[in-house]
């Protein structure tokens, strides 16, 4: 449910609707808009009754029911577009995000040298796996903490913000000591017991669409991470499984303005796992751009033929800085910045 509070209630006023909502069983999801107050009431469908009656106190304008599925995430709750904020960066909004660096981190040569070119083309985020999922269990797997550690080293030389996958609960605390934002991969998009957690973990979250999810179930796990009490949270689209094989995964870039219509959230897109071909990376770039994207995530290595994981979706620099330029002039057409 959603209670509306009149323009201009007061601080006791939300207050008292607050704790009159616990009272209920309801959690309170308190929204400090411009103009007023809107407070989100999460909990059981049964008790929905139970807080209609709230909307004779005073300072409040009206409890209406929340109709989507999911609730926090929603517009119905929230119109205004949110901006995520990873350690001073702003994702959503005017700021476009560009994130970038290798699949997997492989060592210090090769994550600082990618490094060095995510900085040199203004992007403000190095990726890369330490835990990598991967389809075969004798696939590289990561190279775990010393991988988180190169990253770390990287991310204090060349200043960047850190994004790298959790795959486990277990692995939670010690990401946290590394990373800067969460990744939640493709494949455990629909993992609600690790959601539930990174929902707790005090991160903001890149969570990538499952490749056979549905728009309203990739935004089911975004709710569970924003039930835990962490809205920061941040979409990513990195293509979906059809019956078409000529790319890795079809992009769907069609959900960036259906997204928009269902949700605050921010969306970025990955069209590198979304075409699974590197020469097909930089127009989807560029379209990703025109669609509204808030960001952008690419892989690069330096020399893609040896790269550990996806090296044939992987952009060398040069490649990677001529995709950057075309990207800068879309951004300008689209009045936002790096
Ligand atoms: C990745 O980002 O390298 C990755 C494994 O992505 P996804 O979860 O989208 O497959
Ligand atoms: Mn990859």
């Amino acid at each position: 449910m959603i209670i509306v509070m009149e323009e201009g209630a007061s601080k006791e006023q939300v207050e008292h609707v607050l704790e009159h909502t616990i009272g209920l069983g309801f959690q309170p999801h308190p929204i400090y808009g411009e103009e007023r107050v809107v407070i989100g009431a999460i909990g059981s469908d049964r008790g929905k009754s139970k807080l209609e009656s709230l909307a004779v106190q005073p300072g409040v304008e009206a409890v209406t029911p929340i109709l989507k599925p999911y609730k926090l995430v929603s517009r119905e709750l929230k119109d205004a577009p949110s901006v995520v904020d990873v350690d001073g960066v702003e994702i959503g909004g005017k700021t476009f995000a560009m994130m970038a660096g290798p699949c997997s981190v492989e060592g210090r040569e090769q994550i600082m040298s990618c490094a060095e070119a995510v900085k040199k083309e203004g992007g403000q985020f190095l990726r890369g796996g330490a835990f990598k999922p991967r389809t075969s269990p004798y696939a590289f797997q990561g190279m775990a903490e010393e991988g988180l550690q190169l990253m770390k080293e990287a991310k204090d030389r060349f200043g960047l913000r850190i994004v790298t996958e959790v795959m486990t609960v277990r692995d939670i605390e010690l990401i946290a000591r590394y990373a800067d934002m969460f990744q939640i991969g493709a494949r455990n998009m629909a993992n609600f017991s690790l959601l539930k957690e990174i929902g707790q973990a005090g991160l903001p979250v890149l969570l990538k669409r499952g490749m056979s999810a549905t728009m309203e179930e990739w935004l089911m796990s975004a709710e569970y991470i924003a039930s835990e009490g962490n809205n920061r949270v941040v979409l990513c689209e990195r293509g979906i499984r059809t019956f078409e094989t000529y790319t890795r995964n079809t992009l769907d870039l069609s959900v960036i303005p259906a997204m928009r219509e269902r949700t605050h959230l921010p969306i970025i897109i990955d069209p590198s796992h979304g075409t699974g071909v590197r020469a097909y990376v930089p127009s989807m770039a560029a379209a990703a751009v025109a669609a509204g994207a808030n960001g952008l995530m690419i892989e690069i290595h330096q020399n893609p033929e040896v790269a550990f994981s996806d090296g044939a979706q992987s952009l060398e620099f040069p490649a990677y800085s001529e995709m950057m330029d075309t990207v800068r002039q879309y951004l300008e057409v689209a009045g936002k910045s790096l």
